[in-house]
Formats: C-alpha cells, sequence, structure tokens
C-alpha cells in the first residue's frame, strides 16, 4: 500500500499547477540586472553632483580670498596716495623735494609698488619716486589723466596694463584726482602697481594646470592672469558668460564657463570687489574636478559589466537548465500518459489489475463510510479450472479466462462499478452504492452469462465452464477495508462447498 501512496503523491506532483517557472526567472534576471544599472546610474550622477558642489566651495572660497587680498594691495596703495595729496596741497621746493624722497621711501618698502607720480592739471611731471625723469615728460595723454581731468569724482582709479615709459615693464595704474581748494582740476596722483606682483600673488593658490586666476575691470578688461600670457592683457572679456551674463546679476558667484581666451570649461568662483572697481575670479578645470570621479566610474563601469556578463552567462545557463527540465517534464507526462492505463490494466484480459483494485477498494470504501451507503463486492472463480488446464492445455485455459472476462466486461456496465482479475482465475467485482439484492442480481446475470458462452469442459458435471460466486454488501463502519475482500472470499468458498456454480450472498 506504501507503494501506492508514493506513487500518488508523484502523480500530484506531476499534475499540480505551477509557477511559470522559465518567465519569473528571466523576469527575476532582468530585473536583478536593472536594478543593478539603476543603483549605479543614481550613484553615478550623485558622486558627480557631490565633486562639482564640492568644487564649486572651493571655487567660491578662492575667488573670496584673492579678493581679499586684491583689496588689501590697493588700500596699501591707496594710504600713500592719500598721505601724498595731503603733503601736495601747499607746494615749496622744499617740501616737494622732501615728498620725493618720502615716494622713494614708500616703493622701497611697498613690495607692489612700481613707482608713485604726481601730474599737474596739464600733464607735466610734478613728482615721481623715480630720479630720472624723461625730458618733457607729460602724461596728459594716458587714459587714467582724461579720466580724472573730466570726472569730478576722488575716488581711485584703476586702469588697463599698460607699459612703464620709466621702466618698460608691466604695470597697473592705480590714480586718483587732486582738486585745488576751490575744487578745481589741480592734477592727477598715481601708483603703479607691478603686474610680477599680481604673478607671484596668483602663485600662491592652489589650483590645477588648466585652472585659471584672473583680475579685471568691470567692464571686462583683462589686468592680470594665471597663467600669464603677455597677448592676453587687455583683451575684454565682456563678452564671456562672466560678464556679459553673470555679474549683472549678482556680485559674486559660482559658474561653470567655457573660457572665451582658450575654450577651457572651468567652475569660476567671481567676485566684484566691493571698494575698488575690480573683478576676481578663480577657478579649476571641469576636466581636472571630475579626473577622480572619471576615474572611479571607469573602474565601476567595468566592475559593473563583469557582474551584468556574469549575470547574462548565469542567466543563459539557468535558462538552459530549466527549458531542459521542462522538456523532461512533458517527456515524463506524456509517458505517464501512455504508461498509466498499463499499470492499471490486466495485461491477459485487459479488465482492472490487482493494484488498480486495492486503490479504488480503499476510496470506495471510504466514501461509503461518509456517505453511509452501501457497498457490495463479488469474488468469483471458475470451476474446475486444474482438470480444465490439464484437459485441454495452459493456452485454451488462458482463452477461457480471457472469455469469461470478456462476459464479465459485457455484464458490469455502471462506470463508478470496477471488474478486476484478482488472481489466476479469480476475479472481483466491485459495485459502490449498490445493496445486496442489486449485487446479487448481477452475480447471477455473470454465473448464467459465463454458462451461456458453453464452453466445453468434460471434466465439469456441467460439461461447460462454470462460475462459483461470492457476494458480500455491508455499509462501512470501521476502517478495514479488506474486510470486504476477506468476506466475500468465504461466501465464495460456501459457494464452492454448496457444490459450485452457484451464488453465495452474504451480509
Ligand atoms: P475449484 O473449482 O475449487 O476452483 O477448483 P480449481 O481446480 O479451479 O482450483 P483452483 O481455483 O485452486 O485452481 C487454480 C488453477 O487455475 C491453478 C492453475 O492451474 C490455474 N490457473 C491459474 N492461473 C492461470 C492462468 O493464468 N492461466 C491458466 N491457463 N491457468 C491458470
Ligand atoms: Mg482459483
Ligand atoms: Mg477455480
Amino acid at each position: 500500500m506504501d507503494g501506492t501512496n508514493d506513487s500518488l503523491a508523484e502523480d500530484n506532483v506531476l499534475e499540480s499547477r505551477r509557477l511559470p517557472v522559465l518567465a519569473i526567472t528571466i523576469a527575476f534576471l532582468i530585473v536583478v540586472a536593472m536594478s543593478l544599472l539603476g543603483i549605479y546610474g543614481i550613484q553615478v550622477v550623485n558622486s558627480k553632483a557631490r565633486e562639482l558642489a564640492q568644487a564649486r566651495q572651493t571655487s567660491g572660497n578662492l575667488a573670496w580670498s584673492i579678493a581679499q587680498q586684491a583689496t588689501d594691495t590697493f588700500d596699501e596703495a591707496n594710504l600713500i596716495l592719500e598721505e601724498l595729496i595731503e603733503r601736495i596741497e601747499e607746494p615749496t621746493p622744499a617740501t616737494l623735494a622732501k615728498t620725493q624722497k618720502l615716494l622713494q621711501q614708500r616703493v622701497f618698502i611697498t613690495e607692489q609698488l612700481h613707482g608713485l607720480f604726481y601730474f599737474d592739471r596739464e600733464g607735466n611731471w610734478v613728482l615721481s619716486s623715480f630720479d630720472y625723469r624723461p625730458p618733457g615728460a607729460n602724461n596728459a595723454d594716458r587714459d587714467y589723466f582724461q579720466f580724472h581731468r573730466e570726472n569730478a569724482s576722488l575716488a581711485p582709479h584703476i586702469g588697463a596694463a599698460l607699459r612703464s615709459r620709466t621702466t618698460g615693464d608691466w604695470v597697473i595704474p592705480f590714480s586718483r584726482r587732486v582738486n585745488d581748494a576751490q575744487g578745481q582740476f589741480k592734477g592727477v596722483v598715481l601708483a603703479t602697481i607691478k603686474m610680477a606682483y599680481f604673478d607671484k600673488f596668483f602663485a600662491r593658490f592652489s589650483i590645477d594646470d588648466k585652472g585659471a586666476i584672473f583680475l579685471a575691470l568691470p567692464q571686462g578688461t583683462l589686468i592680470a592672469r594665471r597663467p600669464f600670457d603677455e597677448k592676453l592683457i587687455g583683451t575684454s572679456l565682456a563678452r564671456g558668460e562672466i560678464f556679459s551674463v553673470h555679474i549683472p546679476q549678482a556680485p559674486a558667484g559660482t559658474v561653470m564657463v567655457k573660457s572665451i581666451l582658450d575654450g577651457v570649461d572651468r567652475l569660476f568662483g567671481y567676485r566684484v570687489l566691493y571698494k575698488y572697481p575690480l573683478v576676481v575670479a578663480a577657478g579649476n578645470s571641469r576636466e581636472a574636478i571630475l579626473d577622480s570621479w572619471r576615474a572611479d566610474t571607469y573602474k565601476m563601469t567595468a566592475m559593473i559589466a563583469v557582474v551584468l556578463v556574469i549575470n547574462l552567462l548565469v542567466g543563459i545557463l539557468l535558462f538552459k537548465q530549466i527549458r531542459k527540465g521542462l522538456q523532461v517534464e512533458r517527456h515524463l507526462k506524456k509517458a505517464r500518459a501512455v504508461l498509466q492505463p498499463l499499470v492499471l490494466q490486466d495485461g491477459l484480459t485487459g479488465l482492472a489489475n490487482r493494484r488498480h483494485l486495492e486503490r479504488n477498494l480503499e476510496l470506495e470504501w471510504r466514501r461509503a463510510a461518509r456517505q453511509r451507503s452501501s457497498i457490495s463486492l463479488i469474488m468469483l472463480d471458475i470451476d474446475h479450472f486444474k482438470s480444465f488446464n490439464d484437459h485441454y492445455g495452459h493456452v485454451a485455459g488462458d482463452h477461457c479466462i480471457g472469455a469469461v472476462a470478456k462476459a464479465i466486461g459485457q455484464c458490469v456496465r455502471r462506470p463508478s462499478d470496477l471488474a478486476a482479475r484478482y488472481g489466476g482465475e479469480e476475479f472481483v467485482i466491485l459495485l459502490p452504492d449498490t445493496e445486496a439484492g442489486g449485487a446479487y442480481v448481477l452475480a447471477e446475470s455473470l454465473r448464467l452469462a459465463v454458462q451461456a458462452l458453453a464452453i466445453e469442459h468434460s471434466e465439469n458435471p456441467a460439461g461447460v465452464v462454470t462460475i462459483s460466486l461470492g457476494v458480500y454488501t455491508c455499509v462501512p463502519t470501521s476502517s478495514d477495508f479488506q474486510t470486504l475482500l476477506t468476506q466475500a472470499d468465504s461466501a465464495l468458498y460456501m459457494a464452492k462447498r454448496g457444490g459450485r456454480n452457484q451464488t453465495v450472498p452474504l451480509a
């Protein structure tokens, strides 16, 4: 019986509805790959944003500290000019000589100063920190001079870088207008700031090789720049994004712009000085900022690619294996469909075999017990069959068994009834939901049908092949379904004892 239960369980496994494994596997692998790519994408975008935010902060700080130091540089020059203006209010040749000494001293001790000058209202040199004075020296042609002559403002003015007339050095003119007691234009004081000073000053800040720092006038004229390039000094940056777009919107900020001078993308921090008409800007190149991010991204991309390839390979392997498994399962189902009837069928007669009977017997017994209905069992056996064999031979014996089975099959027509070959020339008919009367009637019709076959049997007193039948009917109360067989067998035994070719009912 255990064997039967096992095969029942196997049947259930084969027949149970299963999830679409192949589809789920493919979906799972796709989800894994997509998630991986998604997470990776977010990570790449975020880390780039982080790098840029950090660089933005760096540029902002850089611009702020350069602005601070530039302000200090011009503050010093401004104080000196102020002192000079005071000293030339009431000039006498003696004070002028003293003042010139003072100017020389100031230039000597102030690193950024190249020279100090005082020009009268015609532009003639009155005072200078230089001992040498070019003959007929006049600066009325210089932009700063004309600016002060035409503008009443006493605020300092910074001009575009130019080459000094005295030394030929690049200098930045820092100048102020001087008025007489009536408030009329009296002349101009000028401090020239060494461009070389800014080169040194810019060199103190750390930026990458493609980064840049510059100082420009508010309208965009470039005054000083790192990296230094003489050709660029005096160029106008007015068309550049910083001057045309960002400064009109905010006096300080950080912006990613493409340089109009060299085409390099830089993240600039810029700042308009609030004390002097100057703009400072400093920034690292986008390339350098994203260098480590790019390297990390390449590495990670390679790793992700490897993982995805492994995912794909495992996926293909799994896909093939599952497909193979499904093929095997289909074959098994097909084979089972062919084999199952054979397993439950008797080879000689085509009736159900003993295994089939036992399986149904238990099921029907339990059902009858549940429904409190009658269940009947007929057990029948061919009379004097041993002597039939002995007399007519085994082959004839087999034919006889076949003929009897056929007759039984013809009589048992209800779909729920089951006729089985139980042993050699012994048969059992299981009749669910059948009262004793009905079972007896069927048994008798079987007996008559076999007799009517009129198979010659000289060793049988009847002269033809006959059968004896035992019938047992009950409403099951216990779980012992074997009772059906043993009781029907006793009834059959009684029929044999009673002279054969008869039916004995037992209830
Ligand atoms: P009884 O009337 O008491 O049944 O006498 P019997 O000779 O039929 O006795 P029993 O039922 O014990 O005999 C069974 C005989 O049936 C034994 C064997 O020779 C024969 N037999 C059993 N199975 C087969 C079979 O498959 N083919 C053939 N040809 N003979 C079989
Ligand atoms: Mg027998
Ligand atoms: Mg017999």
